[in-house]
């Protein structure tokens, strides 16, 4: 989940979030700030990442009985080798997240949550184009570990548009999957706070048909009362997927 570390999350706050997981019951917690570099959003907006890792201390010291995991979402970082590495060097990360939030379409770069606002603009091209740039991400050497929300221009599918289905994109998502898998990476099953599973069950089947090892789930949440958000329909999800708990760590299920 994000904090107030988080450059869009102005109702984060760390240390209500970790009295939330303690009251839900909830063995650990991370908190994957967003680190974006593409100038989509009024300028760029690295993480402060110095800063956040004090937050972190401070919250261990406060909350004893919760597993505090340190965590950051990387926007794009193929595009951005030198910020990834400079933010991964600041210190121990137990959680990289590599996301792709948006795309370059016709000269300009915008994030999936533009593109059923921006005039113009051809939303299969653009849906297409996304695909395309996850595969680079996936295929490029970042050192992330977690694909996060793999299909997220589905949270932001235009009204009119026929529906999202995942088998209209599966050569796509296939050949993301097999290469993810290849890397040994995770792949994340976001919650978007109880709103759409990114991914749902059929990426998740062809996540462990294809050699996939290992799935974890986030709330994306970025304010305290969402904390778990999902989770129960998660857990069915990737169980019926035939995924089971992982020791550790708390949120990874494992083939
Ligand atoms: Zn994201």
């Amino acid at each position: 989940m994000h904090t107030e570390w988080s450059w869009d999350a102005p109702r984060g706050d760390m240390e209500r979030s970790c009295a939330r997981a303690l009251e839900l019951g909830l063995p650990a917690i991370a908190f994957t700030e967003h680190a974006d570099w593409a100038l989509v959003h009024q300028g760029q907006h690295p993480v402060d990442i110095e800063g956040y890792l004090d937050a972190v201390d401070r919250c261990r010291a406060a909350f004893p009985d919760l597993r505090i995991l340190t965590g950051v979402e990387l926007g794009e970082p193929h595009w951005f080798p030198k910020e990834t590495e400079a933010i991964l060097a600041a210190g121990p990360i137990d959680q990289v997240l590599g996301s792709v939030h948006s795309i370059h379409l016709g000269g300009g770069t915008l994030d999936a949550s533009q593109f059923r606002s921006r005039e113009g603009i051809d939303f299969p091209a653009a849906v297409d184009e996304y695909f395309r740039e996850v595969l680079l991400l996936v295929e490029s050497a970042q050192p992330f570990e977690v694909l996060a929300h793999l299909d997220y221009p589905k949270r932001y599918w235009p009204d009119g548009a026929a529906p999202y289905r995942e088998k209209d994109y599966e050569v796509e998502i296939r050949a993301i999957l097999k290469a993810a898998a290849r890397s040994g990476r995770v792949l994340e099953v976001n919650t978007t706070r109880g709103h759409i599973l990114c991914p749902d069950l059929t990426v998740v089947r062809w996540w462990r048909e294809l050699g996939g090892q290992a799935v974890q789930y986030g709330s994306d949440a970025h304010q305290p009362d969402k904390v778990a958000e999902g989770f129960k329909v998660a857990t069915q999800m990737v169980e019926s997927a035939g995924f089971k708990p992982a020791k550790d760590p708390a949120s990874l299920w494992r083939r």
